[in-house]
């Protein structure tokens, strides 16, 4: 009847201060279910309160769109709104328990682990109070036990305490484990005393009552340092009392074909479970409803952008793009081909097109979406081609002016605009967008800005759209006269479902094929753990090739000692310890965060805005590579001592990243050492070594990507994958897994598998505050598909959701919360 659960909250204020708790304060924690509608206290950060439950309470007032300021009062609202941006009753009941304690689980208190916070179970066995001998006061202390093992509380200048804490009461007691005089204690623990009635029942004989009451399992709550997880049940449970009906965001059939339980009923349970098999059922409804209100809303989506109509746009006979066919040096791809047919049909049609273009690095979709711009260019339109960053902004329209021939460059004047140029320039560029005198505008995120402006914008490019935003998609959908025509490319393989959930609403082409004559890459471990010898023969390598006219990227994890490149780094294993036990934490959660970060914006900086809660410290940088200590060592390294070497990284300022790029890409610059800067479309075919030092702290497709930037031209690529990982850990199992294949939609399989909280979506919609919260991506595929059958029978044939009020009201709901954030982003 005990039970010791470790949680990780500390100390919230002293519940029980002054007032102790009131008669009948029980709550669920003994019986089951909370009577807390009809008592008169909650404890709720941190102070009990005489809590003249509003009479709306009973009467069952409070929707999911209730406030909880008026529902809790004002300050434990605005506790839960500083602990995890809550507002609304439905935000406060999708805060889902992380798993449930049982009664019967008996931990012994023997060992507690010290210095961890634990909440205990227990009964008072002695009370004692004693004046302290080096001070004046008292000290009491209280014995409890939980049937396996004894535990002292200590108060100081406490003696009230003894009147409610005396011998046979029971209670759940909180605190941090200590030891004093070789005993192990709780000093000022947080507790909470059962009601008389529960005691004695719980004393007595075992009756079913007592069964059952002992077969509930009690929820255990994400929960931070103000905040319980009991105070958090609390007021579950207060909000679950006064609920009115809850209507079904799913048809009724949808739900009994899938023998899920109402919304209601789902909330009740997993919150509130009588048997350990409730919250099971409970989570399975409310994951399909997760997918499918999901799956509505990107469906909806797709049919509101399938209503708009816009220009269709068809290249002309002996127009701009029959010439750049003409003059193409390579044949394309058969994929290229069949692509390139689809964007084609899209272009013509007077629906505008969302078409996501998914390739390999190196498969050519830049060549398929300049196609596509040129054909725009044919019927009068200007096209845009986003770029995530400056340098890559850059390459693209070199490589796009070298692909077009002096000819068509004159005529369609490629145009970059960035934040970057200087004043004169980028007046000089707005001015031939805004005029039209421009065909192909490359740029960054400072084409969103309200000054740009076209003459006839037909067609949008986003390049790696990972960093792209259906915001600003949707910024520059709106800079058209029609709406333009949309194409996202990206190199990361996306499987299948999760391109349906994160990509729900846009039409995808994949390239697979690689064109033929690409040279390979050969990718190898350098397993500096088992082999630390290697480490010098890496630089004799890099060396060798160096010699014979190439070119080499060391790629490193982070600048320096103090900073890992924000927005870059990518943290590995030491993250999925905080994924093991806490799911809106999941190392690919802040995988995406640390990678959706704009450079400059500290990663912890992006955890807290995204609600991302890392218990762990900001992990030191002091163990791994970084640029400064390569440069470093590289300059003294014998074998390299003719070899120009230089840095690049995210705190350079724009201009010298571009400085260094074109450097390195005339050959000027013989080794890189960079940071993930590199990661996306550097494009540089003399380039044939990338050496990756400390692998293990990048994400399988990072890698991917990265390993993509050598091996573009006719020289064969090679990767060195160098890690000081272990054998047996999972760092090294990705490295490997990465050198065991080029596949990218391999590895973004393994990928998923190696995650294995692997929250994929949860992390590029940022483990934010109301992300999914049960839906994984990576491991309910057939949920996914399944709920997206379903919204599709229902979007088809009532695409405003007219028939289906409470759908529409929990799409909207999802909207409000995830904002442009959620749909479109991945
Ligand atoms: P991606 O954008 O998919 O990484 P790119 O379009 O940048 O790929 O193409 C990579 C390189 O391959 C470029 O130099 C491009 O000119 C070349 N390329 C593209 N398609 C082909 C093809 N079908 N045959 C030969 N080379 C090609
Ligand atoms: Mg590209």
């Amino acid at each position: 009847m005990f039970h010791v659960t470790r949680e990780r909250r500390i100390r919230h204020s002293q519940c029980g201060e002054g007032v102790g708790l009131p008669h009948g304060v029980s709550g669920s924690l003994w019986a089951g279910h909370l009577q807390l509608g009809r008592t008169t206290a909650q404890c709720v950060g941190g102070t009990w309160k005489d809590g003249v439950v509003d009479d709306r309470a009973r009467a069952g007032r409070f929707t999911l769109d209730t406030k909880l300021s008026g529902i809790l009062g004002g300050r434990s609202a605005q506790a839960l709104h500083r602990a995890f941006g809550y507002e609304t009753a439905g935000d406060l009941l999708a805060h889902y328990p992380r798993r449930y304690a049982m009664r019967g689980e008996l931990t012994a208190l023997e060992t507690l682990p010290l210095d961890e916070s634990v909440t205990i179970i227990a009964e008072v066995l002695e009370v004692r109070e004693r004046s302290m001998r080096a001070r004046r006061g008292t000290i009491l202390e209280v014995k409890i036990s939980d049937g396996t093992g004894t535990l002292l509380l200590t108060f100081f200048n406490q003696a009230w305490r003894a009147a409610e804490l005396s011998p046979g009461v029971r209670g759940i007691f909180a605190g941090r484990v200590s030891v004093y005089q070789g005993a192990r204690q709780l000093a000022h623990p947080d507790y909470q005393l059962f009601t008389d009635a529960d005691a004695s029942a719980a004393r007595g004989e075992p009756t079913a009552e007592m069964k059952r009451w002992a077969e509930t399992p009690i929820p255990i709550y994400p929960s931070t340092a103000s905040i319980a997880s009991w105070q958090i049940q609390k007021m579950v449970e207060l909000v679950l009392d006064g609920l009115v009906e809850v209507a079904d965001p799913l048809p009724p059939a949808g739900r009994v074909a899938r023998s899920l339980v109402s919304h209601r009923a789902a909330l009740d349970s997993i919150h509130r479970p009588e048997t350990q098999a409730d919250p099971a059922l409970a989570r399975r409804t409310l994951r399909f409803t997760e997918a499918f209100v999901l799956q509505t809303a990107l469906l909806q989506r797709r049919a509101a952008l399938r209503e708009q109509s816009t220009v269709a746009r068809h290249p002309q006979a002996g127009g701009y793009l029959d010439r750049f066919d003409a003059a193409l040096p390579f044949q394309l791809t058969a994929d290229q081909q069949r692509v390139a047919t689809e964007i084609a049909t899209d272009l013509a049609s007077d629906i505008p097109m969302s078409r996501l273009v998914q390739g390999e690095v190196g498969s050519g979709k830049t060549v398929v979406a300049l196609r596509a711009m040129l054909a725009v260019a044919d019927s009068g339109g200007q096209s845009v081609l986003l770029a995530p960053t400056e340098v890559l902004a850059a390459q693209h329209l070199r490589s796009i002016a070298r692909m077009l021939g002096p000819n068509l460059a004159v005529s369609l004047l490629p145009t970059l605009i960035t934040g970057q140029l200087p004043a004169a320039e980028r007046k000089r560029a707005l001015l031939r967008a805004a005029a039209g005198q421009t065909h192909l505008i490359v740029g960054t995120h400072a084409l969103l800005s309200d000054r740009v402006m076209f003459a006839d914008l037909g067609l949008i490019v986003v390049d790696e759209q990972h960093r792209f935003g259906v915001e600003q998609r949707e910024a520059l959908r709106v800079k058209g006269q029609s709406p333009p025509h949309v194409l996202v490319l990206t190199a990361t393989p996306i499987p299948r479902t999760v391109a349906m959930t994160v990509f729900g609403d846009l039409d995808i082409s994949t390239i697979a094929e690689l064109p033929a004559d690409r040279a390979t890459i050969t990718s190898q471990v350098v397993p500096l753990a088992i082999r630390p010898a290697w480490r010098d023969r890496i630089w004799h390598r890099l060396a060798e090739e160096v010699q014979q006219g190439r070119q080499a990227f060391v790629v490193c994890p982070a600048i320096d000692q103090k900073t890992g490149e924000p927005g870059e780094l990518t943290l590995g294993d030491s993250a999925e310890g905080v994924a093991a036990s806490d799911p809106s934490a999941s190392s690919s959660a802040r995988e995406a965060a640390a990678r959706a970060a704009p450079e400059g914006t500290a990663r912890s900086e992006v955890a807290r805005k995204n609600g991302t809660r890392t218990h762990t410290a900001p992990e030191s940088t002091a163990t791994m590579a970084t640029v400064s200590a390569m440069m470093a060592e590289l300059a003294e390294h014998p074998a390299l001592s003719s070899v120009r070497i230089a840095a690049l990284h995210g705190r350079l300022s724009a201009d010298e990243k571009d400085r260094v790029m074109r450097a390195f890409a005339a050959g000027d610059i013989d080794v890189l050492v960079a940071t993930t800067v590199i990661e996306v479309g550097v494009d540089v075919p003399n380039a044939s070594v990338m050496v990756v030092l400390d692998a293990d702290r990048f994400g399988v497709s990072q890698l991917h990507q990265l390993r993509g930037r050598v091996g573009r031209g006719e020289v064969p690529g090679l990767c060195l994958l160098v890690t000081t990982a272990g054998p047996g850990s999972v760092g090294l199992e990705r490295v490997e897994a990465v050198a065991a294949t080029l596949d990218g939609f391999e590895l973004a399989r393994v990928d998923l598998e190696l995650r294995r909280e692997g929250d994929v979506l949860g992390a590029a919609q940022s483990g934010g505050r109301s992300s999914l919260r049960l839906l994984r991506v990576a491991h309910h595929g057939d949920i996914i598909a399944d709920a997206r059958e379903l919204a599709q029978q229902i979007v088809e044939v009532d695409p405003q959701l007219r028939e289906h009020p409470t759908l529409a009201d929990a799409v909207r709901r999802r909207l409000n919360d995830e904002a442009s954030e959620f749909l479109g982003k991945g």
